[in-house]
């Protein structure tokens, strides 16, 4: 295996590219790390090389590193094994930052210089950091930063020091603890990188710079003589206040639930108060304390390996491919108007249909409006808007229909409406359209009844607002078939969104779990349970919205509708009547969520969220003893999560990854835990068993222990243990 290759020219300059064989984008791995090594020995001990240049032979020069490679270092070697690591990774960057330099006098190294031709993230950043200047090509696409916190880590190669050192805590923050990237004038603008020039003109330019450098222009600062901090170090005041805002912050956002930031911080704080290489070696000590967290190994697994895997089409039937040319979009309200702006933007040709032209004329408006905000932003081309807007005809004659190879269907939420869409809509397209439904609660098997090729029926069930929502879960009916799957995975590919592909059942798999955790929140205050303490309780515990505010961003009609609806299709067995008295009460009320600036919050004249409401009181009464902190986070969790293992045990998901990825994205189910699963995982079958008990005994049949889980409390295995022997 080769990833690096090494070539010295006539004028002495070394260029060592990184260039990874039968991949599109440079990732590290260990084996990398070592060629790296050796080419720069290679360079340093050879009197002929004046300073080396290290770029890469694809259009960009790093994603980071193989994540499937940290998850092994752990399971191999454990706690000392990723820490020998990770300090051999110190090693061999500090060795090109000294660069074969006297420690003492830092004279006598080699010029490096780091020539990024497009976006280096991650390792692919930290290489660079350690490099003497840093110059990119002006390649507006590209993206530069350290985005490791968004799957549970922190820039472990010395990133999060040299940044800390580079740029002082306060500027350096947004870029570690937020994962914020950058293009490359940006980057230059923030003091990350050195210099942005022409593409043509980057390596010819990093040659010029080695060529001319100077001894001083190869000691890095915190390497030289009476270095400060910019900014202060914390025992400095301006310092002190950068670090206890910082801590505020952090713990405000994240509510502490998430290992990775704390460490950061940590390591941030200590490195701070000593030597380059003691910091390193703090880095170090707090990287692998965040790998050895459960937490981090399961947002790794969930949020980068298996939410690749789905998206690159793990759960694909092996039909040919059904990339979409032309889609149908029937319904231009909130929905069909954002599915038509995704696949527009992904240049897919749209028809979209509404019954009134002033109707599907709206629809279109919606994509010109956020194409607008995007031009603000710079985000969007005045071109870009044009051929977007070009992709879109707003019609109401279903002749426009002809020649679309899916249709989705966004009507009213009432069965009869969409049948009669559904007839309307096959006699104008040819016999192997795919037609999907993105109800949010009709099962599919009953609707494909109005169609008259069910087996080219599906759902595919979009979140709102479908610009931001990253999942899509598509529903297979029981008559659907491989085609329809597959055109729908082609779809969501081509809008670049996950996908994961669930059996047909009531509220599918999303709702079915999410409607629980509101239902518990408002049982809780029909008990008498504290309103802050439920809240508080849910973010806590890492959700991102409690149950309060959650259905107040649904609305409150929306809750009576289901529940109307559940009801009617339940008979008897229907179990959520308590919930229903306080949903019904705050509907009489008008208190119908943000929408009409009024639920279980107040809001201000503006919409604003001002805090709950305190009138709920009156009706709801707060109890004198109130239940302790742990079982209200028993409760929420286990609503949802008991109906995720039922969802499994009923053959509605077949795949734990994507019920944990799913969960994630779809309704941000503690994204710390790595979705519910991995939760469950965490805590081991036996505890969760424990729990379900207790609050079996304590609430009721709800939290009765799944079947599954008792079997798994006592064969001792954890769902990704069992997936993975079902598998092999
Ligand atoms: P909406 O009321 O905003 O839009 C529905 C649109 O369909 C309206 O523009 C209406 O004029 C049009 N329409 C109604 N009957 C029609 C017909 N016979 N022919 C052509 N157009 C017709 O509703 P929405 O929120 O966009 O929801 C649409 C669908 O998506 C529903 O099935 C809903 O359950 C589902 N859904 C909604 C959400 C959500 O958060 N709103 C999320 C997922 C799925």
């Amino acid at each position: 295996m080769t990833d690096f290759t090494y070539a010295v020219d006539a004028d002495g300059v070394a260029t060592i590219t990184w260039d990874v064989v039968a991949k599109s984008m440079n990732v590290m791995s260990l084996a990398g790390f070592a060629e790296l090594s050796a080419h720069i020995d290679t360079a340093l001990a050879d009197p002929a090389v004046k300073g080396v240049i290290l770029t890469s032979g694809k259009k960009d020069f790093a994603g980071g590193m193989d994540l499937n490679v940290i998850a092994r270092m752990k399971e191999d070697g454990g706690a000392q094994g990723i820490f020998d690591g990770v300090m051999m990774m110190h090693g061999v960057l500090r060795k090109i930052e000294r660069a074969g330099m006297d420690p003492k006098t830092l004279k006598g190294g080699k010029p490096i210089v780091a020539a990024l031709p497009g976006t280096a993230l991650g390792i692919g950043l930290e290489l660079p950091l350690s490099c003497h200047r840093i110059i990119a090509a002006d390649n507006p696409k590209a993206k530069i930063g350290l985005p490791e916190i968004m799957v549970g880590i922190f820039p472990g190669a010395g990133g999060t020091t040299r940044l800390v050192r580079k740029l002082g805590a306060m500027m350096a923050a947004p870029f570690l603890l937020e994962g914020k990237l950058s293009d490359p004038k940006a980057a230059k603008a923030a003091g990350i990188i050195d210099e942005v020039v022409a593409p043509d003109d980057l390596l010819s330019r990093a040659k010029d710079w080695v060529l001319a450098a100077k001894e001083a222009d190869l000691v890095k600062p915190w390497d030289a003589k009476g270095y400060k901090m910019p900014g202060g170090s914390p025992y400095q005041p301006a310092g002190f206040m950068t670090f206890v805002g910082a801590s505020a912050m952090v713990h405000g956002k994240t509510m502490g639930v998430y290992p990775a930031a704390k460490a950061l911080l940590a390591a941030v704080y200590e490195g701070a108060l000593v030597p380059f290489d003691t910091a390193l070696k703090i880095e170090a000590r707090q990287f692998t304390s965040v790998l050895m967290n459960p937490s981090s190994g399961a947002m790794i697994r969930s949020l980068f390996i298996n939410k690749e895997a789905l998206e690159k089409g793990a759960n694909r039937p092996k039909v040919a491919d059904q990339t979409v040319r032309k889609l149908g979009v029937i319904g231009a309200g909130m929905m069909g108007a954002g599915i038509a702006y995704v696949a527009a933007n992904a240049g897919i040709e749209v028809v979209l249909i509404d019954a009134a032209q002033d109707a599907a004329d709206r629809g279109r408006a919606y994509s010109e409006g956020l194409l607008d905000k995007g031009i603000q932003r710079r985000k969007v081309t005045p071109e870009k808007k044009a051929e977007v807007l070009a992709r879109i005809t707003a019609t109401t004659d279903y002749a426009a229909l002809a020649g679309c190879d899916l249709i989705v269907e966004a009507v009213f939420e009432d069965p009869k409406v969409k049948a009669e869409v559904t007839a309307k809509v096959e006699a104008a397209v040819g016999p192997d359209c795919i037609f999907a439904t993105n109800t949010s609660t009709l099962p599919i098997t009953a609707l494909a009844r109005a169609s008259a090729r069910p087996a080219q029926f599906i759902g595919i069930h979009f979140f709102s607002p479908v610009d931001k929502m990253m999942l899509v879960e598509i529903i297979r009916g029981k008559e659907t078939g491989d085609v329809a799957v597959a055109k729908a995975l082609d779809f969501v590919r081509q809008i670049r969104k996950t996908p994961i592909v669930v059996n047909d059942a009531r509220f599918f798999y999303a709702n079915r779990c999410i409607i629980p955790y509101i239902n518990e929140g408002i049982r809780m205050v029909a008990e008498g349970v504290e309103p802050a303490l439920i809240e508080n309780a849910a973010k806590l515990v890492g959700m991102p919205l409690g149950p309060l505010q959650l259905v107040d961003e649904t609305s409150i009609d929306l809750g009576v509708k289901i529940a109307k609806a559940t009801k009617a299709a339940m008979g008897d067995a229907y179990p959520d009547g308590a919930v229903d008295e306080v949903i019904f009460w705050m509907a009489d009320q008008g208190r119908l969520g943000k929408k009409a600036n009024a639920g279980f919050y107040a809001y201000d004249a503006a919409g604003k969220r001002e805090g709950l409401w305190s009138g709920l009181a009156a009706q709801y009464p707060v109890a004198d003893t109130q239940p302790s902190l742990t079982e209200v986070q028993h409760r929420l969790l286990m609503a949802q999560v008991l109906e995720a293992v039922r969802a499994l045990e009923d053959g509605v998901l077949t795949d734990i990854r994507e019920g944990d990825v799913g969960a994630i994205l779809g309704w941000g189910f503690a994204p710390w835990s790595g979705g519910p699963f991995s939760w469950l995982d965490i805590i081991g079958a036996p505890r969760a068993v424990e729990i379900c008990e207790a609050l079996t005994a304590a609430h009721g049949a709800r939290f009765a222990t799944p079947a599954l889980l008792r079997e798994m409390a006592t064969t001792g295995a954890g769902f990704y243990g069992r997936a993975a022997a079902q598998a092999a």
